[in-house]
């Protein structure tokens, strides 16, 4: 038996989902959303769910602000929860970086975002238990904090099904099938074939492959992010806030039962291309040890927390370190990928801008910087620094 449907999602992660709903909310019928293995079970379940504000572009700040005031009121905006604790975040940068981080912060109030730059000295007054040593500036925002990344999944998931998408888990695409540079189908690993004018590859990590079932060829690489997992001592008193070390190259961000999450933000993912089919999810002792020192200098009070353990990720980066939101060359292929880490904080945004592009209403936020264009001839590239600072 063939079937049909107006529009197929390959990939049930915070992506494809918050795609899901937002199409349906413009009036799409007929979504079917295509997941191999289970929700969330891709980039988005292992994600340490950061949100922070600081952009490098007008266009990438607003999708987060417009992301954020989903985040914190997803029960009324969406349903389910988002485990949105607005806690606070502090970016730490080097005196070096400091001009550029003034430079960036002045973009971001002139968007209505609370930010503010610290002296070294004054973040006693916001975390005391941050180290200021080598660090130039540091930028605090009140609002940022982190969310549930699987629970936002699952919330746009329920709420696209209470607006008629199907959502089916345990089918892989296998193929597309084009008539004239056109998408008219796909094909599943069980040999069923769906009848449809429209494909969004929102497959994250394996969406390179997926593309090209079409010939379409994305500019992305996976790139390995472990995260370790420390369990505080019981004198370290209230949750610390959120700190991105940008200086020292560590972040870590609280989590419930007295543990925090950290890792890397020295631009390792690059360095460690992978194919995503062998990241597997185990950490090395090597790995912990060096994550775990970079924490403690920036955190000294962590240095007494107590290993529990960690797992590897990774992220789909592209040579900018922004998304890929667009159609391809080949009609009705539509590519919402390249997350380049920041999935999770943008994804209320991304389903927003992806259902207006596919729909033709005005989009929320000017799409030129996501477009798959820009990577021609000689696009921009950059390291994960520029995702934060303007360049
Ligand atoms: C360790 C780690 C930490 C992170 N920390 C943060 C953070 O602090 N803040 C932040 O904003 N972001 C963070 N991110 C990034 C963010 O989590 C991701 O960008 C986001 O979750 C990606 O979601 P996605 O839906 O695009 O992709 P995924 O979650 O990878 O979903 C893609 C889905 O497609 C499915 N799929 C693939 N191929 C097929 C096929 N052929 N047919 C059917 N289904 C298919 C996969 O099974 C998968 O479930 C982090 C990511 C990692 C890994």
């Amino acid at each position: 038996m063939i079937r049909h449907a107006e529009v197929v999602i390959i990939g049930g992660g915070v992506t494809g989902a918050s795609i899901a709903f937002h199409l349906a909310g413009a009036g799409v019928r007929d979504v079917l959303l295509l997941e191999r293995n289970f929700l969330a079970s891709g980039g988005t379940g292992r994600s340490v769910g950061i949100v922070r504000q600081l952009y490098p572009t007008p266009e990438a700040s607003r999708m987060v602000v417009r992301s954020l005031a989903v985040f914190r009121s997803f029960r009324d905006a969406v349903g389910g929860e988002s485990g949105y604790v607005d806690c606070g975040v502090v970016i730490g940068v080097s005196a070096a970086m400091r001009p550029k981080l003034e430079e960036t912060v002045r973009l971001q109030r002139a968007l209505g975002i609370r930010a503010e730059v610290l002296e070294p000295g004054e973040l006693v007054s916001i975390e005391r238990r941050i180290n200021p040593e080598n660090l130039g500036a540091a930028l605090y925002e009140p609002e940022s904090g982190y969310g549930d990344p699987t629970a936002v999944t699952i919330g746009y998931a329920d709420a696209a099904r209470r607006r008629g998408v199907r959502i089916e888990q345990g089918v892989e695409v296998v193929a597309i099938r084009t008539a004239s540079d056109r998408v008219t189908g796909v094909e599943t690993a069980a040999g069923e074939r769906i009848d449809t004018p429209v494909v969004v590859n929102a497959a994250g990590l394996w969406s390179k492959a997926v593309a090209e079932l079409v010939g379409v060829a994305l500019p992305i690489i996976v790139g390995r992010h472990p995260v370790f997992v420390v369990e505080r001592d019981a004198g370290f008193g209230r949750p610390h806030l959120v700190y991105l070390d940008l200086a020292g190259g560590s972040y870590a961000r609280p989590e419930t039962g007295g543990l925090t999450l950290t890792g890397l933000l020295t631009d390792d993912e690059t360095r460690h291309p992978m194919e995503p089919e062998l990241l597997g999810g185990d950490v090395s002792l090597d790995e912990a040890t060096d994550v775990l020192a970079r924490t403690s200098r920036a955190i000294p009070r962590l240095a007494d927390a107590r290993y529990r353990r960690g797992w590897a990720g990774a992220f789909d980066i592209t040579p900018d370190w922004m998304p890929i939101l667009d159609e391809s060359p080949v009609r009705g292929f539509w590519i919402a990928t390249g997350m380049s880490g920041h999935g999770f904080k943008l994804s209320p945004a991304v389903g927003e801008m992806m259902a207006a592009l596919m729909t033709g209403t005005a989009p929320p936020v000017n799409p030129a910087p996501f477009a798959l264009g820009r990577f021609s001839a000689k696009g921009p590239s950059g390291t994960f620094v520029a995702s934060y600072l303007v360049s």
